[in-house]
């Protein structure tokens, strides 16, 4: 006897392969059949006639280490938009091993209250404990370490300082973490050199851990940058992803063309792929050195202005007859959207077979940008359909499978016997996003129903309590086959 038939559907797989239409058998979290199933006996049936049935989509790029803590109402932005698994402590920041209630930007992304892991074992150890929502894969931030061990953060890690942060990345492996994030961009990591990320990363080649990397530049000088990542990775000998990949800078507009053309050259000779979220704005930190690259910067939180929060920089300056880049230096502690990049170069970098799609939303921003809520609809509804950038199961593939198997997360992002029922029921036609600059938190059109681990978390326009979600650790544990 089957749990559930999702009956009636079309079924893209995952893999890239055509549709075709199938039903699916769920029993104890898995699914079990495929095929037709009208004669079989199952507990529960849900009608998919019309509908597309594909795996729950797997947002690779997240900074959800403290939003899975605060489930259900947490997991909301996600669920709804059709994500059953995320990757959590990308850009070099995540919430463990780290005690602070001072955390120096950019790590106060997270907030500021939630910094209570000492180890990164007792943080996995309570997301499982709490039950999470959602499936986690979580990455440890270079930065946290950094944070972790160096009083100051002004100069490159000492030999000594270097051989404790290898020694808790170990440790966080052997605990069930799937690899190492960097974000030399930031302030915390901008002194660290190449030799100290190879130095600290050394564990990851013996555990088969995979690096993310939020790359030095992103503007005038991202071929040095992509040349230093490519270089970290290859010394690693380790699959290796450069985070959100983008241009950013009128000057640097088009430049996409070059840098994809030097992805597909380093990828004959290492692993390497991209992520990217399907808007030409960005958002992070409120930096005054991003606010001359940018036509227009929306506030999205300010400690020291609230009010500032959902407004633009620009505006608010001339209002009160200051300098953009002082009044940037005023809000700060605070975060903001940039407008700085080329649709051109979104557009291109999305259809790039390297590239996976990662939302890199920010859940708690007073104001986010709406990628925390739109990203994946927006890549089915705009890219896909309204722009044909690619077929519907290219885009799904990029969701699903692709990344499922560059992180190297077993039993998921494919349809398949034996996986895990994270599968997602969606309306090729009215699948949209709705969360705008002006409105961020709008939830997302046309997701129907979300199962995570066979059991329905998103339907009915809600998200429901049902703590379903696995944490995935790279070594043999609890979450994992
Ligand atoms: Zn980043």
């Amino acid at each position: 006897m089957l749990d559930l038939i999702i009956e009636g559907g079309t079924v893209i797989d995952g893999t890239g392969a055509p549709r075709k239409a199938c039903d699916v058998g769920i029993r104890s979290g898995r699914i079990a059949q495929l095929g037709d199933l009208r004669g079989a006996a199952a507990r529960a049936r849900q009608d998919a006639a019309g509908r597309i049935v594909a795996p729950g989509f797997i947002d690779v790029h997240t900074h959800d280490d403290r939003l899975l803590l605060d489930a259900p109402q947490g997991a909301h932005p996600k669920l709804s938009q059709g994500i059953t698994t995320v990757i959590t402590g990308n850009c070099g920041i995540s919430l463990a091993p780290l005690l602070t209630d001072n955390p120096p930007a950019p790590l106060d992304l997270l907030g500021d209250d939630a910094w209570r892991f000492e180890r990164f074992a007792g943080y996995l150890d309570a997301l499982e404990a709490g039950g999470p929502a959602l499936n986690a894969a979580c990455l440890i931030g270079h930065s946290t370490l950094r944070v972790r061990h160096m009083g100051r953060l002004d100069r490159p890690a000492t030999g000594r300082e270097a051989e404790r942060m290898a020694q808790d990345l170990a440790e966080a492996l052997e605990a069930g973490a799937i690899g190492m994030s960097t974000g030399l961009y930031y302030p915390p990591a901008r002194a660290a050199t190449a030799d100290e990320v190879i130095a600290v990363g050394a564990p990851l080649a013996d555990a088969a851990g995979i690096i993310t990397m939020h790359i030095r530049d992103e503007g005038d000088a991202i071929e040095d940058a992509m040349r230093e990542a490519l270089h970290i990775g290859r010394e690693l000998g380790i699959d290796t992803v450069l985070s959100h990949h983008k241009l950013v800078g009128r000057s640097n507009h088009g430049r996409s063309v070059q840098t994809l053309a030097m992805l597909e050259q380093a990828a004959r000779e290492q692993s390497v792929c991209i992520d990217c979220y399907p808007y030409n704005a960005s958002s992070t930190m409120l930096l005054a050195s991003r606010v001359r690259q940018s036509d227009d910067v929306l506030v999205t939180w300010s400690r020291s202005d609230p009010s500032a929060a959902g407004k633009s920089l620009f505006r608010l300056a001339r209002e009160r007859n200051l300098d953009p880049e002082a009044l940037a230096q005023a809000l700060t502690p605070a975060g903001a959207v940039y407008f700085a990049m080329s649709e051109d170069d979104v557009e291109r970098i999305l259809a790039h077979p390297l590239t996976m799609i990662g939302s890199d939303g920010l859940a708690h921003d007073q104001s986010p940008h709406p990628r925390l809520w739109g990203s994946f609809p927006r890549v089915l509804g705009h890219y896909a359909r309204r722009r044909g950038l690619f077929s519907l199961e290219t885009a799904v593939h990029k969701m699903t499978g692709l990344s499922a198997r560059r992180f190297g997360l077993p039993r998921r992002g494919t349809i398949a016997a034996g996986n895990f029922a994270d599968l997602v029921i969606f309306d090729e036609a009215g699948v949209a996003d709705r969360a705008s600059f002006e409105q961020p938190t709008e939830v997302s059109a046309g997701i129907d129903a979300v199962f995570v681990n066979g059991r329905l978390a998103w339907g009915h326009g809600r998200s429901w309590d049902v703590h379903a979600g696995h944490v995935i650790r790279r070594r043999a544990g609890a979450g994992q086959d």
